[in-house]
């Protein structure tokens, strides 16, 4: 499917329209969703197209010789296609559809890692990864007696990466880092931290968790030159419980089956089974055939768009933000990065979290509250948890200023 660029220029009155959930009222108050980084909402194209999955071809894949069969298997491997191009892979092998980046990173830390670690190896990871890229780590540890490494932050919330160039070692097997930090917003040099593993030794596999950055960012993962690439498709507007696994095909092609059953074999006997080629090899079983049609939506839509366009907006209604919460008292931001994405963590002095999102829901503002899948990284600032607030291309400079005000209002109850 070839995007047009329909929007030339980016109006994000035009922009909300096509978010249909963007208009709905919580309490008799507009809706200002300022939780983006947990999930994002969906444009109507993306719910169009499964709508019109299921009305007009809905079929197991593979095996059908019947029209809308083919038509469905056809528009899965479109949507692998499309993910190719998206993120500049060699070859549509290189993707296998997970069902999101929790699965994908227990994919390679259970399939590359119990075949790649041994005793006394290292994997190194952030003081910054959500536990998605902790603890398939630690229950390698345990498997395999290997070592875990930590890149720690410093005050900012960036990762000092002079600490990172001494954790690497003649032991080191896996890097794993977030691009971007679901918590913070910080931006990781991640080319950078690809190209000194790989300089230390080239056999290192680098594992980029990609979950915030994919929809913030052109990602170019021969650019990054990372091994595996990581992300989910419910973040970058397309729907819940399919993401994707960007694998090197000669390192996709080396390693075992994560899962077996259907679809993933080449033929079975009783003697024994062989497996299907790369990704299939990966993905047992009935794909989200509704998920990869929905994904595909979501990406001509993100296309369409431009990351320019987002990018620009973003960074606007960050700065927008930024200033504002800067001014009010006893409040202190968590993540000051230089380079950074729509993101905010804030604490205030005395008040609870919990409370100040509870409150904020009052007046139709929806942010997250609490440790945000980072333990470590509260533990590391000392604190039990944040404020967040995540900003989409959709949100509005308007919508920052409802929020600041009920922000406002909150704390002066609450105090
Ligand atoms: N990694 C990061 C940086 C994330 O922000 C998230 C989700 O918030 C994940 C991993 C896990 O993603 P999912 O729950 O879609 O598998």
């Amino acid at each position: 499917m070839q995007d047009t660029l329909t929007k030339k220029i980016f109006d994000v009155d035009e922009v909300r329209k096509d978010f249909p959930i963007l208009n709905r009222e919580v309490d008799g108050k507009p809706l200002v969703y300022l939780d983006n980084a947990a999930t994002s909402q969906k444009p109507e194209s993306v719910i169009n197209a499964i709508s019109d999955y299921y009305s007009n071809y809905n079929a197991n894949i593979h095996r059908g010789v019947y029209s809308i069969s083919i038509k469905a298997s056809e528009a899965y491997e479109n949507a692998k296609i499309k993910v190719k191009e998206f993120i500049n892979a060699e070859s549509e092998r290189e993707i296998v559809f997970t069902r999101g980046t929790t699965e994908a990173v227990n994919l390679i830390a259970y399939s590359y890692g119990l075949e790649n670690v041994n005793e006394g190896d290292e994997v190194i990871i952030s003081e910054m990864e959500h536990h998605a890229n902790i603890v398939p780590w630690q229950v390698l540890r345990e498997k395999k007696k290997a070592v875990l490494k930590v890149i720690p932050v410093n005050d900012n919330g960036e990762l000092i990466i002079d600490e990172f160039k001494k954790l690497l070692s003649d032991k080191t097997k896996i890097v794993a880092v977030c691009q971007i930090s679901n918590t913070l917003g910080t931006i990781n040099p991640v080319k950078e931290i690809v190209r000194l593993a790989k300089e230390k030794n080239k056999n290192i596999a680098v594992i980029v968790d990609g979950a915030q950055a994919i929809h913030h960012t052109k990602v170019d993962v021969r650019d990054i030159g990372a091994d595996f690439y990581v992300f989910s498709s419910h973040k970058m507007y397309g729907p819940m419980g399919i993401g994707v696994l960007y694998g090197r095909a000669e390192l996709l092609e080396a390693i075992p089956p994560y899962q077996t059953g259907g679809d993933m074999i080449s033929t079975v006997s009783f003697k024994g089974t062989t497996y299907n080629d790369i990704p299939m090899k990966f993905e047992a079983g009935t794909p989200n055939v509704e998920g990869a049609v929905g994904l595909t939506a979501a990406i001509s839509y993100i296309n369409n768009t431009g990351f320019e366009a987002i990018h620009k907006q973003e960074t606007e209604l960050l700065e927008y933000a930024t200033e504002q919460l800067d001014l009010i008292k006893g409040l202190r931001i968590i993540g000051t990065a230089k380079e950074k994405t729509g993101v905010i963590s804030f604490v205030v002095e005395g008040l609870n979290a919990l409370d100040i999102g509870i409150m904020l829901d009052t007046s139709g503002v929806a942010v997250r509250t609490g440790q945000h899948c980072t333990e470590p990284l509260m533990d590391r600032f000392g604190i039990p948890g944040t404020v967040r607030v995540s900003f989409a291309f959709y949100n509005t400079k308007e919508e920052i200023d409802i929020f600041v005000n009920a922000l406002k209002k909150a704390i002066e109850i609450l105090r």
